[in-house]
């Protein structure tokens, strides 16, 4: 479909049920993508495939989501959900990891317990290792059809965040540790999977006003720690991630590979801020 960004295209989103997944499942659909949302809270992630498919049933390209529970730190379970893209769409073009979680509990390394730490990387990376590896057995088997632009392979989108690249002395040890190998698995990935027409990148997102950061700055103080040092005076949104995973998911992005897109409105350029 002409003008349409992701036309034909199968598109994996974990994370689905809120934040930067739910956004980004609506954007995609509406560039023409089929989607499997996946999230542990199969409720949340139901809603966002019921949302889609109420909003885009009549449109000149059809469009459906599929909700499924998936706890991405589970092989079977993140095998399950891309094997769901192959059955029911035929194949899988976009794999968004993007379930992450910021546990309450993490600190400094002093203080942050193991099973906080564990917990920590068996979601963000151990979770995000599954997406791709699942990911890159499915978009390898891709079948072409040029006249729909579809081909083998297909981008896969790993978030991570602005913490994997500047330091923060609001500790969270072992988020920003996750994050940072979130970079270096994407990194490699790209170099090894370049020739087989898969690219990899990653999303850094600055600090949102989604759940996930807005629980954890849970006082006024917590809060404005951060807000002070954000050159536009604001939090990002979600749709401003999800809008960056697009162009990323899209063929636009073509000749980019490896790379960590930041979407931090600024932040990791900052020395000081406007007053
Ligand atoms: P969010 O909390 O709004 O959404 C996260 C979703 O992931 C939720 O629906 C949750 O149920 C799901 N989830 C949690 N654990 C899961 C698991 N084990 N398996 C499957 N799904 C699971 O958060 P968000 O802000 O949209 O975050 C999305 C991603 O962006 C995360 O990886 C997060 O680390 C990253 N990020 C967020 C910020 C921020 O400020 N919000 C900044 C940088 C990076």
């Amino acid at each position: 479909m002409p003008g349409l960004r992701l036309a034909h295209k199968v598109a994996v989103i974990t994370g689905g049920g809120s934040g930067i997944g739910r956004e980004s499942a609506i954007l995609f659909a509406s560039e023409g993508a089929n989607l499997v949302l996946a999230d542990i809270n199969l409720e949340a992630c139901t809603q966002t495939a019921e949302l889609i498919n109420e909003r885009f049933k009549g449109g000149e390209l059809p469009v459906r989501a599929v909700a499924l529970q998936c706890d991405v730190s589970k092989e079977a379970q993140v095998a399950a959900v891309v094997q769901k893209a192959v059955d029911e769409f035929g194949r899988l073009d976009v794999m968004f990891n993007n379930a992450g979680i910021m546990h309450g509990a993490d600190d400094h390394a002093l203080n942050t317990e193991e099973r906080i730490w564990d917990l920590t990387q068996e979601i963000n990376v151990k979770g995000v290792w599954w997406g791709c590896k699942h990911a890159i057995l499915a978009m390898r088997n891709n079948p072409t059809d040029a006249e729909k632009g579809l081909h083998v392979g297909g981008s896969i989108i790993n978030t991570a965040s602005f913490v994997a690249i500047m330091g923060a002395a609001t500790p969270q040890i072992a988020y920003t540790t996750s994050k940072g190998a979130v970079l270096a698995m994407t990194r490699e990935l790209a170099m090894v999977h370049a020739r087989e027409g898969i690219r990899v990148n990653s999303l850094c997102p600055g600090p949102l006003k989604t759940p996930l950061l807005m629980d954890f700055l849970n006082t006024p103080e917590k809060l404005n720690r951060r807000l002070n040092h954000l050159p536009l005076g604001r939090f990002g949104e979600a749709i401003e991630q999800a809008r960056a995973a697009l162009f990323l998911a899209s063929d636009e992005s073509s000749y980019v590979i490896g790379h960590d897109m930041l979407v931090d409105g600024g932040l990791s350029k900052a020395y000081v801020t406007a007053e």
